[in-house]
């Protein structure tokens, strides 16, 4: 959209503004009946917060507190983000449950009872439903609302935010819109023709989908394939799995939590939540030696091998060095190789199914029978590495000249990660400076909070920040904390506007793509890259100089008063 466009669209908005401004007021949601779908237009708030996921929940919670007014946008019907669209079947968690929830209230952490070692998506949302009744926050969450439009207004410092039929005035425009939540649906040729059911997994229907007696074709092998395969095949007729590239998965050996796991955790949990703030990722992980290749092949195969058989992420902290040596990761791929050609019963499934790329590089995968589940006669592979699908039929998937006869297609295709879910709302910051223009190379974003050009706007979890490669509750946690300082600061001094310098900000992305660089998790074609997005820039988002490195780096840019951003 042209400057002039946007410049009438503000207008609009501000004539629209002015009819009703008789009835702005301050005010809160509780004052709104929310079962009526026209509401009388409650316009200005100190904040608005975009998504009422983990993160937009935790920072209502905290500017609330603050005694600022605040309204939660959400698209969905309620609270939950990622896990109130990712129904699929096998959903659940892939960060243990002791770790993957709030720590901001010791109350809470020590009532809730998870009951297994990785959250089911189900009891995941009974969690978040537990924290929004708790401390009361549906009451200023407006459900059922998609956010189109955002446009800084630079004589009032404030933001204008349009959903698709209001409009709302905010000091301060928070984005909570998640990492993995703009679905990837790639465009298949003739898929308007295919007469049965097609779903994605990010974005699954609520009453379910019956696959009993279906054949039924799944298209992708990431993590939400790799959970929903297993289940799936219990149920349907033929499952059909379309793979473009192998991924390395290893067991969860999920289990009901032992209870007296759980009452140690439970007696330390201040200490145990500030020890895996100290790793790499934010996850209290078993740490193992510094080098792979120091070790001999007999220690690391037993490391290996106790590993898989604890099960989990930590999998990949066996050696400091998997991620960065390409011979030490060669060593633990070549583990998981040998597991994937020993549990797959047909030779030929078998080499489809062993990845030939770096481990971890794209996102490891935490399995339950995934691997196994090839060995069932109504599961078929089908390699589409070299022949993609070419399109869909009235009745299936045409590949290499082969119609694939189903009932039903299941996109396991992924997210446009990181950067989707901000560039589908129109942003458009100081001086008609749209997010779309500012980001034609890739995202750029000062510590993956703050935008240069974009005033009194955060992101929780943006990229340049550790976000998706650390454990994501605590990465929220500590942005929302931050973000809460820094508007407590901006109120006590009588500040209106604050917005990353764009040399700090160049300085700061400079920074993440040199520590991308020193890591073989930039080799691939991730996600974390936008490789699975045609057309999206390669750049590498997510921040990999560690979550201490990263915490102290916001520590110091706020006790500098606020270092690298202008403020007024
Ligand atoms: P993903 O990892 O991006 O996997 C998408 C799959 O679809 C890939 O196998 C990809 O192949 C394939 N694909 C994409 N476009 C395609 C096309 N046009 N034709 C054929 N195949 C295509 O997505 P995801 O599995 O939804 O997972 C995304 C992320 O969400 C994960 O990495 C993880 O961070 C998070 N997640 C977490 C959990 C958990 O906590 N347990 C569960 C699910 C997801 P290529 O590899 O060739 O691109």
């Amino acid at each position: 959209m042209d400057v002039m466009v946007k410049f009438f669209l503000l207008l609009s908005w501000k004539n629209k503004l002015i009819t009703i401004k008789k009835r702005l007021k301050k005010n809160n949601m509780s004052n709104i009946d929310k079962k009526t779908t026209k509401t009388d237009p409650i316009i200005e708030f100190d904040a608005v917060i975009v998504g009422a996921g983990f993160a937009g929940m935790y920072m209502l919670h905290r500017l609330r507190n603050m005694g600022l007014s605040v309204l939660v946008l959400e698209a969905g019907s309620d609270v939950g983000g990622t896990w109130y669209w990712n129904r699929y079947p096998g959903a659940r968690c892939d960060v243990e449950s002791m770790q993957y929830s709030y720590q901001f209230s010791e109350e809470l952490q020590q009532e809730w009872e998870w009951t297994e070692r990785y959250a089911t998506q189900p009891e995941i949302l009974r969690y978040v439903d537990h924290v929004a009744e708790r401390f009361d926050l549906r009451r200023d969450i407006k459900f059922n609302t998609r956010v189109i439009a955002a446009v800084f207004d630079d004589n009032k410092n404030r933001w204008i935010i349009k959903t698709t039929d209001e409009v709302y005035l905010a000091n301060y425009c928070i984005m909570a819109t998640g990492c993995l939540s703009a679905a990837n649906k790639p465009n298949f040729a003739g898929q308007d023709d295919f007469r049965g059911e097609i779903y994605h997994t990010g974005n699954w229907p609520h009453e379910g989908v019956d696959f009993k007696g279906k054949r039924v074709a799944i298209i992708g092998t990431g993590s939400s394939a790799i959970q929903s395969i297993p289940v799936i095949a219990e149920q349907a007729r033929q499952l059909t799995i379309f793979q473009r590239t192998a991924n390395y998965a290893v067991p969860a050996h999920n289990r009901p939590l032992d209870p007296e796991v759980v009452r140690n955790i439970k007696a330390e949990y201040a200490d145990f939540r500030a020890r895996a703030k100290l790793t790499p990722t934010g996850n209290f992980f078993d740490i193992g030696g510094t080098s792979a290749m120091v070790a001999s092949e007999d220690e690391r195969e037993r490391e290996y091998e106790a590993r898989w058989q604890a099960g989990g992420l930590q999998f990949l902290a066996a050696y400091a060095d998997l991620m960065f040596d390409s011979e030490a990761n060669k060593t633990v791929a070549n583990f998981v190789r040998k597991k994937i050609r020993e549990i797959v019963n047909d030779p030929q499934d078998a080499e489809l199914l062993v990845p030939k790329n770096i481990i971890g590089c794209k996102r490891l995968c935490v399995d339950t029978d995934y691997f196994a589940t090839y060995n069932k006669d109504n599961v078929s592979l089908v390699d589409i590495s070299a022949t993609p699908i070419e399109f869909f039929t009235e009745n299936g998937v045409s590949v290499d000249d082969k119609i694939y006869e189903v009932d039903i297609i299941v996109s396991a295709t992924g997210f446009d990660a990181m950067t989707g879910a901000l560039l589908k709302i129109d942003i458009c910051g100081s001086k008609g400076l749209s997010l779309q223009k500012k980001w034609t190379e890739g995202p750029k974003a000062y510590l993956g909070l703050a935008l240069a050009g974009f005033p009194n706007m955060f992101i929780i979890t943006g990229p340049g920040s550790p976000s998706v490669i650390s454990n994501m509750l605590p990465a929220i946690e500590q942005h929302v904390n931050w973000i809460t300082d820094c508007v407590g600061y901006m109120q006590n001094q009588g500040y209106g506007r604050i917005e990353a310098e764009e040399e700090a900000e160049e300085t700061w992305v400079a920074h993440v793509g040199e520590v991308a660089g020193l890591s073989l998790r930039s080799t691939c074609n991730s996600w974390y890259v936008g490789a699975n997005v045609p057309g999206k820039p390669r750049v590498y988002m997510p921040y990999i100089g560690g979550v201490p490195a990263y915490a102290e780096k916001c520590r110091q840019v706020a006790q500098g008063s606020y270092e690298g951003f202008k403020i007024s």
